[in-house]
């Protein structure tokens, strides 16, 4: 009798701690599913400024087999303007975990412009065209923001950190050319711009308030002094104006201003900057 009850006793543990083992595995492996399986977007530094937005993403592509072509972008802007921007571009299908640079195009910079962006919603979304695969990240605008302008890893360091494989992917990183809105300073490096901001052409400019040399494109154009020169709402600090004109424009944390005493006697070097910043929120108007 005592032992067939000490027998029982001890399957009755046996079968307890088994239970027990198999509950605490599968919460084990569930955490770990959690943590570590979800698919996950980072954003990266692009190699070039402009409508360019750079990512990674790394997703269980045993698991969830898809092959991801498209990246779309939206903006729900309910108490700002415009209210809402969607803007979807093609990338080099992925069969598994990568990093790529995309040219969004100007509805980027809409996008990353709008009128309350600190109160608006962003949606990412990584899709396949071919397999009906989307996968979806929502963050608040400021959010957003701050990840695109503070990322400070590039797609080849993600792709390296990651120990990501390149070759199983169709092609490596692409990298699409944009414009620019600044010369090109360095010599040597492609083709220039001729803009008065270039010291490679300072030659065949005037200096301030005077009258510009003929250029080989075409005829002399006449410096002008402006009268007043400010900036609206919506800089996305973009640098380009003070990379072109840093006597006048002055890019600070959130946004841009016109520096102190700016000298306003060259009116080419201001039509420069404000024909280069990307939400056209630089105006002026000519002195006389
Ligand atoms: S004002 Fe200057 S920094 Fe702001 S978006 Fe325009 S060019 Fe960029």
């Amino acid at each position: 009798m005592t032992t067939s009850l000490i027998a029982m006793g001890v399957a009755t543990f046996i079968v307890i701690n088994l239970v027990v083992g198999l509950a605490a595995l599968s919460l084990l492996f569930g955490t770990f599913e959690t943590l570590f399986g979800k698919p996950k977007i980072t954003l990266l530094r692009s190699s070039k400024s402009g409508n360019i937005f750079a990512f990674g993403f790394k997703w269980n592509s045993a698991k969830e087999p898809a092959s991801l072509d498209t990246i779309r972008l939206r903006l729900f802007n309910p108490f700002g303007n415009p209210t809402q921007v969607e803007v979807s571009k093609p990338f080099d299908s992925k069969n598994s975990s990568f990093a790529t640079e995309v040219d969004m195009g100007p509805g980027f910079i809409e996008l990353l412009g709008a009128q309350g962006f600190d109160s608006a919603t962003i949606q990412i979304e990584v899709c396949s065209s071919k397999d009906g695969v989307v996968f979806q990240f929502e963050m608040r605008g400021p959010k957003f923001k701050k990840l695109v302008f503070d990322a400070n890893q590039t797609v080849a360091e993600f792709v390296a950190s990651k120990k990501l494989d390149v070759q199983k992917n169709s092609k490596p990183p692409i990298d699409i050319p944009i414009r620019s809105f600044i010369a090109d300073t360095v010599p040597g490096r492609g083709p220039q711009l001729k803009i008065s901001t270039n010291p490679n052409f300072a030659g065949e400019f005037s200096a301030a308030g005077g009258a510009s040399a003929a250029t080989a494109s075409g005829p002399a154009v006449a410096n002008f002094p402006v009268a007043k020169v400010w900036i609206e709402p919506g800089c996305i600090v973009c640098n380009a104006c003070e990379d072109i004109y840093k006597d006048v424009f002055e890019v600070l944390a959130d946004t841009c201003i016109i520096r102190p005493n700016a000298p306003l006697d060259d009116g080419i070097r201001i039509q420069e900057a404000a024909e280069a910043c990307p939400v056209e929120v630089i105006k002026f108007t000519k002195a006389g």
